[in-house]
C-alpha cells in the first residue's frame, strides 16, 4: 500500500496501437476508494455491497444503506460507480437471516435469487441506492447471479416499481439509473443476445463463470487444478458474451480475478473487452500491461485462442504470450 502511494499512474490507459482501455476498481469496503482515486481509476466497476450486511448482527435499514452510499459517493467524486447488489448465500451467509441449512449452498438460495425471495430487503436496499445517487451521472445497478432473462426484468421492475413509489413519496432518487446483468452463470452465454437486449450493460464476473462452467469451486483447494481460467469452453463464453455486447452496443466490463492477471489481459482485448475492473492496488500493473501490447497482437493472439479445443493446448497459447514491448 505504501509502495502504491507513491506509484503514478497516467490519466488513460491506451495500447500500443492506441486503443483505449478503462480501468476501474472493485471496491469492498470504503476505505479502499481513496486508493482507486489516487491511481486515476475512471470508476468503480464493482461495488460489493454485502460488507455492510455481513458485519451487522441484523439487517441494515434503508436509512443505514442510505448512508453509507452517501459516503461512498463522497469518497467516489466523479467516478462512475457500479452497485452490486446484496450477493447473499453460498459462502457469504448472513448468520442472522435464519435460513435452513442448505447442502449445496453454491447451487442455493443465494445472490438475486436470496434478494427475489426477500422482497423487503431488496426493496430496501434498491430504494437506498437509488436516493443516495441522487443527482449522480453514470450510477449502474447489477444483479448477482442472474440465471434467466426472466429474473432480470423482474429484478429491473422492481427498480422501476421503487423509483414510482419514491416519486409518490416525493423523495429525491436518481431516474437515470442504468441496470446491468453480472454474468456468471453460463446458462446466459446459450441466451446472451436476449439479455443485451434487456439490459444496459454487462460486467463478466469470472470468479464465479469459471466455478459455474467447470464445476469446480473456486474456493476448493482439492479442485485447484480443475479451476482454469484457460479452458476453451471459459475463452469461448467470454468471446460470445463480448461480441454480444458489441453488436447491441452496450457496455462489458470484466470484474473477475482474470482481469488483473497479465497472462490473461491480452486474451480479453483480443476479444473486445475494452473495460476492466480489479482491486485497486492492481491498477499500476494493469495499466502497464495494456499499454505494453498491441491490439492488432492481442487480437490475433485471442484468434489463435479461441481455435483450441485442449485445454493442454490453450496452455500452450498462454504460455506463447510474448509480454515483452517490440
Ligand atoms: C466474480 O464472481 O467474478 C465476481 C467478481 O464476484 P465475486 O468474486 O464477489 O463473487
Ligand atoms: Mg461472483
Amino acid at each position: 500500500e505504501q509502495e502504491l502511494g507513491s506509484t503514478t499512474m497516467e490519466q488513460q490507459t491506451l495500447t500500443r496501437d492506441r486503443v483505449q482501455v478503462k480501468l476501474l476498481a472493485n471496491i469492498n469496503l470504503l476505505g479502499e476508494i481513496a486508493l482507486a482515486r489516487r491511481l486515476n481509476a475512471e470508476g468503480i466497476g464493482l461495488y460489493r455491497t454485502e460488507f455492510p450486511f455481513l458485519i451487522r448482527s441484523s439487517f441494515p435499514s434503508e436509512a443505514e444503506q442510505y448512508h453509507i452510499y452517501k459516503r461512498l459517493f463522497d469518497e467516489a467524486g466523479a467516478m462512475s460507480v457500479n452497485f452490486r447488489t446484496l450477493d447473499a448465500g453460498g459462502e457469504k451467509t448472513l448468520a442472522y437471516s435464519n435460513l435452513p441449512k442448505e447442502a449445496n449452498p453454491e447451487l442455493g438460495l443465494k445472490s438475486i435469487r436470496f434478494s427475489l425471495e426477500h422482497r423487503d430487503l431488496f426493496e430496501s436496499q434498491i430504494r437506498a441506492i437509488l436516493r443516495a445517487a441522487a443527482g449522480k451521472k453514470n450510477v449502474g445497478i447489477m444483479f448477482p447471479l442472474v440465471s434467466s432473462i426472466d429474473e432480470f426484468i423482474e429484478a429491473k421492475q422492481i427498480v422501476l416499481d421503487c423509483m414510482e413509489t419514491l416519486c409518490q413519496e416525493s423523495l429525491e432518487f436518481n431516474d437515470s439509473i442504468k441496470t446491468g446483468v453480472m454474468v456468471e452463470l453460463p446458462c446466459v452465454i446459450e441466451t446472451i443476445d436476449a439479455f443485451a437486449r434487456e439490459a444496459d450493460f454487462f460486467s463478466i464476473g469470472t470468479n464465479d463463470l469459471i466455478q459455474y462452467m467447470l464445476g469446480a469451486d473456486r474456493a476448493n483447494p482439492m479442485v485447484a487444478d480443475y479451476y482454469i481460467p484457460h479452458h476453451p469452453a471459459v475463452n469461448k463464453g467470454i468471446a460470445k458474451i463480448a461480441s454480444a455486447a458489441r453488436n447491441h452496443g452496450i457496455e462489458v466490463t470484466v470484474c473477475g480475478e482474470m482481469a488483473h492477471e497479465p497472462k490473461h489481459i491480452p486474451f480479453l482485448l483480443g476479444v473486445g473487452i475494452r473495460s476492466l475492473s480489479v482491486d485497486p492496488r492492481f491498477l499500476p500493473r494493469v495499466q502497464q500491461t495494456v499499454m505494453g501490447l498491441s491490439m492488432e497482437d492481442a487480437e490475433k493472439y485471442a484468434g489463435k485462442m479461441l481455435a483450441q479445443t485442449r485445454v493442454s493446448s490453450a496452455k500452450q497459447v498462454l504460455d506463447s504470450w510474448d509480454p515483452a514491448p517490440r
